[in-house]
């Protein structure tokens, strides 16, 4: 799809493209919306097979951030970027890192990036050589590791889903399924376990899983299990996004879905109204791993570590309200983005 008839479908502002032949970089960035602010959002290294595969990712993932920031209740936008490797797991450079900190840099701070898939905070802190509109290092810039945050985020929104079910917000023998326990779904896992409930796991990465064994007392699900079949009370996608789609969603065995990987549903309008007709409570993804995001947004803005955890704990009741919002829906997808759209119309955040 051209340029041009792409923004005006999703509603963007701004796309840029960026190559530098010294260091091979090939990057967009995209700003969706600046209505409620600058527009923080990842940036992510990923082999694409083509240009247009590049540029769809970028849009979509940016209109989220900006619905993601809006139903936070932050003075931010939405944006992202991408950078396109020339191969599968094409290994970074402070070269590479510092030339897309100079292209982060023509925003003059109109866009933030920050860490995602492909990315580290090492990445991010050789961008911060460049400039300053970046979060998540551990050095030349702040914020670190969001993940703990998205986590504790993604646990408030299980509290309210479970209240929103008529159940006792109390995990002590619930039985709790997550599909990836990298960063997110390891720190969850931890939570789960320490609120009392049963913990089941998978990982195609076994390293990781081990870790979760050993360390979060998760216990392993069988390698060829079918994780949608699992019988649980709340299934945990912390893996990848598109992953409930009209086959996964008819075999779910859960009450509930709730967890931190973005653009879980594959078609989020006929897959939120299936889900919502196979009477499974979806709470929605940019509504549930919005931590991360509120803290390092939270810090640009310059909040305290006190603002951005009680902003992260607000999670549990935005949550609350979006599902009860829902029953009026065709999905809490769909509620939810509602929910922040009326944010973006009326030009402001509610606190800070
Ligand atoms: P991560 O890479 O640290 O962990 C992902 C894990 O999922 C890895 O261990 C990987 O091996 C595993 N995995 C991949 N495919 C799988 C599959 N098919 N089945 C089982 N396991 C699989 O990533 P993360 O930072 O934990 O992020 C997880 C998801 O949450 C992503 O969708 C990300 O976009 C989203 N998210 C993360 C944050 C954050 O703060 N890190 C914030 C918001 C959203």
């Amino acid at each position: 799809m051209p340029i041009f008839e792409s923004m005006d479908n999703y509603g963007h502002e701004k796309v840029a493209y960026h190559q530098d032949p010294r260091t091979g970089l090939k990057a967009i960035i995209a700003v969706h919306s600046t209505k409620l602010g600058n527009a923080l959002g990842g940036t992510r290294r990923w082999y694409y097979d083509n240009e247009l595969e590049a540029l769809h990712d970028v849009m979509r993932l940016s209109e989220g951030m900006t619905y993601k920031a809006a139903a936070a209740d932050l003075a931010m936008g939405g944006a992202k970027s991408v950078v396109m490797l020339p191969k599968h797991g094409h290994e970074h450079t402070e070269d590479e890192a510092r030339s897309m900190g100079q292209f982060v840099d023509t925003f003059n701070g109109e866009y933030i990036a920050a860490e995602d898939v492909g990315t580290s905070p090492e990445f991010i802190d050789w961008m911060a050589q460049e400039t300053d509109h970046v979060m998540g290092g551990d050095t030349v810039s702040t914020g670190g590791d969001p993940s703990p945050f998205t986590s504790q985020g993604c646990f408030n929104a299980m509290k309210a889903s479970l209240a929103h079910v008529g159940d006792a917000v109390d995990f002590s023998g619930l039985k709790v399924t997550i599909q990836g326990v990298g960063s997110t779904g390891y720190y969850l896992a931890m939570l789960l376990k320490e609120a009392g409930a049963t913990v089941h796991a998978t990982d195609i990465n076994q390293e990781n899983l081990r870790r979760a064994v050993e360390q979060a007392g998760v216990i392993a699900l069988d390698s060829d299990a079918d994780i949608f079949k699992a019988e649980c009370d709340i299934f945990a996608p912390c893996a990848m996004g598109a992953i409930l789609d009209a086959d996964t969603i008819r075999n779910l065995r859960c009450r509930i879905v709730c967890g931190t990987a973005n653009n879980v549903l594959a078609d989020p309008v006929e897959d939120g109204a299936l889900i919502k007709g196979q009477d499974v409570l979806y709470a929605p993804d940019f509504v549930a791993n919005a931590g991360g995001l509120i803290r390092l947004a939270g810090l640009y803005l310059g909040m305290t570590e006190d603002d951005v955890d009680a902003k992260v704990a607000e999670i549990e009741t935005t949550t609350a309200d979006i599902l009860e919002l829902g029953k009026t829906h065709q999905s809490n997808h769909e509620a939810a983005v509602a929910f922040a759209r009326a944010r973006i119309d009326a030009g402001g955040m509610t606190t800070a």
